[in-house]
């Protein structure tokens, strides 16, 4: 790949993945993945982009993430409706989906090892990051983000890095991997929120201890605030661990305009924190990443959230405008997550 020239794009979809239909009145339904599609067609690069063929993922391969007597179970419920919790539905042909969006993860990872790709997006539903080893939860049934990230260590790769900026804590990815050193999960989300998990002092376990770093933030967290949680803590961190392959969790929850999330983030937002994030990563030698869709349930966030995640591979956007001072609340939340990572991190 030249220094030069201009970086490639892959993207993942599949029709299949609106045939996992909502019940009435449900935010996560297909429509979401509608506005992320527009957001993809307002990226002018995008329109070049390569586009994956779809594939399931295989059992094995959801094994590496998930127990076998789930994966079974989830089989079972295969043409089936129903509820695996109060608000993780499933329509007939909704395992078949999310095995295809655990398949496109795995698809796009692929791509990107390869070098034939320099960024990818997958525009995948059901979302993943809530999924647990042994259950679905909050809207998931199999965590994509999961299986990819083994999927990349099963090829070779040996650290990977997984930052989740969707507003609420991936607390499925953060406990499959709490006790992997080679992934480092790093989650910004709001608190207190759904799922209740992702306290500053939850750091990992065992050999994984330091390489999950959660940053819980008060409601109303804009993009100055999340500017100086990249500024003073996730980036130095990232590139101490120097991740060799990068997947962003990337939920669109924390848009101001989202119904279920009370941050105040904006495009704009999101576009800084992936440049931010490329100037980090992309030092080392054909350093790849890939964006996998999360939450994000207002149709215009995810919209132009979308698009400005996409716009930032391809060229530096427009600096934040910096507020004088964050607020006290979200500076003590800042200082706090600071301290406790200083134990494993130069801060
Ligand atoms: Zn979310």
């Amino acid at each position: 790949m030249n220094a030069s020239s201009t970086p490639t794009l892959c993207l993942a979809d599949d029709a299949l993945f609106e045939q996992h239909v909502s019940p009435p009145g449900h935010p996560e339904r297909p429509q979401r993945l509608s506005a992320a599609r527009q957001g993809v067609e307002a990226c002018a690069e995008a329109a070049r982009a390569v586009k994956l063929a779809p594939r399931d993922a295989s059992a094995d391969e959801l094994a590496r993430v998930h127990s076998a007597a789930y994966v079974e179970q989830l089989e079972q419920l295969s043409g089936k409706s129903g509820y695996l919790d109060a608000d993780t539905f499933f329509t007939p042909r909704s395992v078949e989906a999310a095995r295809r969006a655990s398949g496109a993860a795995l698809a796009l990872a692929d791509t990107l090892l390869d070098g034939k790709a320099d960024f990818g997006f997958a525009l995948l539903r059901p979302p993943g990051h809530h999924a647990r080893p042994a259950s679905g939860m909050g809207f998931c049934l199999l965590n994509h983000v999961a299986v990819a990230a083994r999927h990349a260590l099963a090829r070779g790769a040996r650290r990977v890095l997984i930052l989740d900026w969707d507003v609420h804590h991936g607390n499925g990815t953060e406990e499959i991997f709490e006790d992997a050193p080679e992934v480092l999960y790093v989650s910004l989300h709001q608190s207190p929120q759904y799922p209740g998990t992702g306290a500053a002092a939850d750091v990992g376990s065992g050999p994984g201890r330091g390489y999950t770093l959660n940053v819980p933030l008060a409601a109303g967290a804009d993009n100055a605030v999340y500017a100086a949680a990249f500024e003073r803590l996730i980036l130095p961190v990232v590139e101490q661990f120097a991740p060799d392959f990068t997947l962003i969790s990337a939920g669109y929850d924390a848009h101001r305009r989202d119904p279920l999330g009370g941050m105040e983030l904006d495009a704009d937002g999101y576009a800084w924190m992936t440049r931010r994030l490329l100037d980090v990563t992309r030092r080392g030698p054909g350093h790849r990443i890939g964006f996998l869709l999360e939450g994000g349930y207002d149709l215009v966030g995810v919209r132009e959230s979308v698009q400005h995640t996409l716009g930032a591979l391809f060229a530096e956007p427009p600096a934040l405008e910096r507020e004088p001072a964050l607020g006290s609340q979200h500076e003590a939340e800042l200082a706090s997550a600071v301290r406790v990572q200083r134990q494993f991190w130069r801060l």
